[in-house]
């Protein structure tokens, strides 16, 4: 990991010396640990909380883990890590530098005091974090640290299901582990990116995947699967948008968090992102302005989720077109009772407007359109729909409309006309 946030240290984050400095949540001290190193902070608290020595958050969270391990013998691996992982004053998870060599300290905690086969699974899970944060493809240890941790995630899992006692109840107790240790192993080759490593992440995931069916376990499952489709983006380098995938995420987030919550509007973009990259460009873009009218109206303009959302939608709502020769082009406007077009050059900034005959312009993937003026097929006028194909020799593009129970069909370019703002759905 290369990315080091030194604002977040308190000199570099302009918090005064004296009585108002900041000092670490652990050991209330002030300044550089005895090592000299300084406090640090990544996470999301403000103001002067949160900083603390890494050596006191290490070892506050060994006591936790401790604790943890003492009292839920059995299943509490992902509470026994948790210290490690999330800050207790703001219950955000650490980032950057801090989470990287947290997870480190983990481990090492772990394979010292828990190297016992019946706490395999703690050490299972605490690699498995790791594996999540180191960098394979740039950098040559953690590729070499995050290959002898698959190993020995994989020889945990069958040792623990070898021995006879733990075995017996392997099923109920540890399958869960070992399919999220299958997911990190499969997102640890997948980020290595090599030929050889995409084809094993896939059958990782894959494991995983199944696991998580089989328990029904819905939400890591879908993620799963999610996961799979990009592996196989990478392997044929073409896209699968598992569109199906993300709208049954997007599905269960709005039943379990609500469909305000930041995280639902997320995968809701993720869905309208992917209709429009498949060219429903207006399934996706109404989705889209619902959910920007959603996190304007419980969240706000200046969130984060707003924000995003807006600015895609504002990209979606760009409306290509081409010229016979191929040359694309953004359409502003009509002018003229539709007569003329007025289009910008979308490769150089700042351009300025042009005006071109509507009949020259071709509505390209995705754009939405209406019909008009046909003389046969008459009852497609005034319809709206999505170009999905363009055929510049015969002269047509093949539209699917939005009303149920109309049939896609091939239209001749001078009967189409871009659809800059779409009309309200119960029109
Ligand atoms: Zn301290
Ligand atoms: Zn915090």
């Amino acid at each position: 990991m290369t990315s080091t946030n030194n604002k977040r240290t308190a000199a570099d984050a302009g918090l005064p010396e004296g009585d108002n400095a900041p000092c670490c949540w652990v050991c209330l001290e002030e300044g550089p640990d005895k090592t000299g190193a300084p406090l640090v902070r990544d996470c999301s608290c403000r103001g002067s909380s949160g900083f603390a020595h890494l050596s006191c958050i290490i070892k506050h969270a060994e006591s936790e883990g401790r604790r943890v391990a003492m009292e839920n013998a059995e299943t509490g691996a992902a509470l026994f890590a948790k210290a490690f992982e999330y800050c207790p004053n703001c219950k955000q998870q650490y980032q950057n530098e801090v989470i990287y060599k947290l997870t480190k300290a983990a481990v090492d905690f772990t394979d010292r005091e828990y190297k016992d086969v019946t706490c395999g699974y703690l050490l299972c899970h605490t690699l498995s974090n790791r594996l999540t944060v180191i960098d394979p493809k740039n950098n040559a240890d953690d590729k070499a640290e995050g290959e002898e941790s698959c190993t020995k995630i994989l020889s945990i899992i069958e040792d623990m299901k070898c021995n006879e006692l733990l075995g017996l109840f392997w099923k109920e107790t540890y399958v869960y582990f070992e399919a999220t240790a299958y997911g990190a192993i499969g997102g640890f080759f997948m980020r290595l990116d090599t030929e050889e490593s995409l084809t094993k992440a896939k059958q990782y995931v894959e494991k995983a995947r199944d696991i998580f069916r089989e328990t029904e376990n819905e939400m890591p499952m879908l993620m799963a699967e999610k996961k799979i489709a990009s592996i196989e983006s990478k392997i044929s380098g073409e896209e699968n948008l598992c569109v199906d995938t993300l709208q049954k995420i997007y599905a269960y987030l709005q039943r379990t968090i609500g469909e305000t919550d930041p995280q639902t509007i997320g995968a809701g973009a993720d869905v309208a992102e992917a209709l429009c990259l498949s060219f429903h460009a207006i399934e996706g873009e109404r989705l889209l302005s619902k959910l920007v009218e959603l996190s304007r109206r419980v969240h706000g303009m200046d969130h984060e989720s707003t924000k995003r959302s807006m600015s895609y939608l504002q990209r979606m709502k760009e409306r290509i077109v081409i010229t016979q020769d191929g040359q694309p082009f953004i359409a502003l406007r009509y002018e003229n009772d539709g007569d003329k077009c007025i289009v910008k050059d979308p490769t150089i900034e700042d351009e300025k407007e042009t005006r071109m005959s509507a009949s020259g312009i071709i509505p390209y993937l995705g754009t939405p359109v209406v019909c008009k003026g046909l003389q046969q097929l008459t009852h497609l006028n005034g319809k709206i729909g999505d170009v999905r194909k363009v055929d510049l020799e015969e002269g047509k593009c093949q539209v699917h409309f939005q009303e149920a129970g109309l049939e896609h069909a091939k239209i001749k370019f001078n009967h189409l006309r871009v659809v800059f703002d779409l009309p309200p759905l119960d029109a």
